[in-house]
């Protein structure tokens, strides 16, 4: 008997068989860039912006260059730098809190809700009330994040922003996409800023980012800040900005992704639900935020312990299915953000980031995937409580 050949690799991210899918429409749109020129600011950004802004349910889209100066231009149009407290979650990815520092400003961590891993609203009270009492900063801002692509609570986020006049920043990046109470992200807090990292939910292949917002002043800030803070003539400089517009090219991928879009966000949603029918009894699946469907940019598990989860890890790749862990420190426990933390406990940031555990989650999985994925976690974890 001959052994069968090891299967491929589950990916855990398949651009080749996105473009694969995408077809002729994609080369199509970036040959035409290529054949007008027009590689910044083309007609794209704006035909871009204008489906943006209408699938989010706001007035306003800027395209800009990432999704971290998407974050920063939000910031620095509010004015935000230093003497400001900037309250965000610890766990999340580095970019949101790094805005604030490369500002000036000081980014006040807050712990997270242990069941769906967002921002905690009662613990966002306790800092801002902390922050006052200190009497060293200034609160000017909250930056909740979608995190994995469940929304952040925006309606107690909304309630404290306003009542303590806090600017509200939605860190969109993994959420676009995703709703709450019937309504998409991109519309809750005073602007959001996505991301098109090739890795989001809506990648574009290279980085790009997107401001949204209801407010046109808001907006004419960011189309100034993305340029240098130019004026109404190209040399006329108004303010401090910087070079923050995304690429002409990259508007014309969205643009030939985005009539895929909700077929791609239905597509994780099922991935998701047939994780979570094959995992419920084994590990703790993700807690659905209630009211809200999420963009799935990540499925993550929690594991027993630490010793778990590299088990699991093991395991899983042994059988080719690759995992991620976002993130393995909670941002206050990061050397870069160390001496600005003010020494409070972080409790559930910190426990989640020693136990969790991402899974392939993208429209091109298989269902003979999925089935690999859910078998070696079972096995993996069979194989931990034996041993
Ligand atoms: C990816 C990400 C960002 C940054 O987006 P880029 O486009 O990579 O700059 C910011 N915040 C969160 C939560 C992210 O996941």
């Amino acid at each position: 008997m001959t052994a069968s050949p090891a299967p491929a690799p589950v990916r855990f991210l398949d651009l080749a068989a996105q473009q694969a899918r995408l077809g002729a429409d994609l080369r199509r749109r970036i040959d035409a860039v290529l054949a007008h020129g027009q590689f910044i600011l083309g007609p794209e950004v704006g035909q871009l912006e204008a489906a943006l802004a209408a699938r989010a349910g706001v007035a306003q889209c800027v395209a800009v260059s990432s999704g971290t100066d998407a974050l920063q231009i939000a910031l620095m149009a509010e004015g935000i730098g230093p003497g400001d407290a900037v309250f965000l979650p610890a766990f999340t990815y580095t970019a949101t809190a790094e805005v604030a520092l490369v500002l000036g400003a000081t980014p006040v961590f807050v712990d997270v809700d242990p069941a769906t891993f967002q921002i905690d609203p009662a613990h966002l009270e306790r800092r801002i009330a902390a922050v006052k009492a200190a009497g060293r900063l200034r609160p000017r801002a909250v930056i909740g994040v979608d995190l994995f692509g469940q929304p952040a609570p925006w309606e107690a986020l909304g309630a404290i922003g306003a009542r303590e006049d806090l600017f509200l920043l939605d860190d969109c990046a993994q959420g676009y996409g995703a709703r709450l109470g019937g309504r998409p992200l991109g519309g809750f807090g005073h602007a959001a800023a996505a991301s098109f990292f090739p890795a989001k939910p809506l990648g574009c292949y290279g980085d790009g980012g997107a401001l949204l917002t209801d407010s046109a002043e808001r907006a004419a800030l960011y189309r100034s800040l993305r340029t240098h803070g130019e004026g109404a003539s190209r040399y006329e400089v108004l303010r401090i900005g910087m070079n923050g517009r995304l690429d002409t090219i990259q508007a014309a991928v969205l643009l030939a992704k985005l009539p895929h879009f909700d077929a791609e966000l239905a597509a994780r949603e099922q991935v998701a639900r047939f994780y979570d029918g094959r995992l419920a009894g084994l590990v703790r699946i993700p807690a659905r935020v209630a009211g809200a469907t999420s963009a799935w940019a990540v499925y993550a598990i929690l594991l027993a312990d630490g010793a778990a989860r590299e088990a699991v890890r093991a395991g899983l790749a042994a059988e080719g299915v690759p995992s991620a862990i976002y993130y393995p420190k909670p941002l206050h426990h990061q050397p870069a953000y160390a001496a600005v933390h003010d020494g409070a406990a972080l409790p559930v940031a910190e426990d989640l980031a020693g136990r969790i555990l991402a899974l392939p989650i993208h429209p091109d999985l298989s269902a003979a995937d999925l089935a690999r994925v859910t078998g070696a976690v079972a096995r993996a974890l069979g194989r931990a409580e034996a041993a």
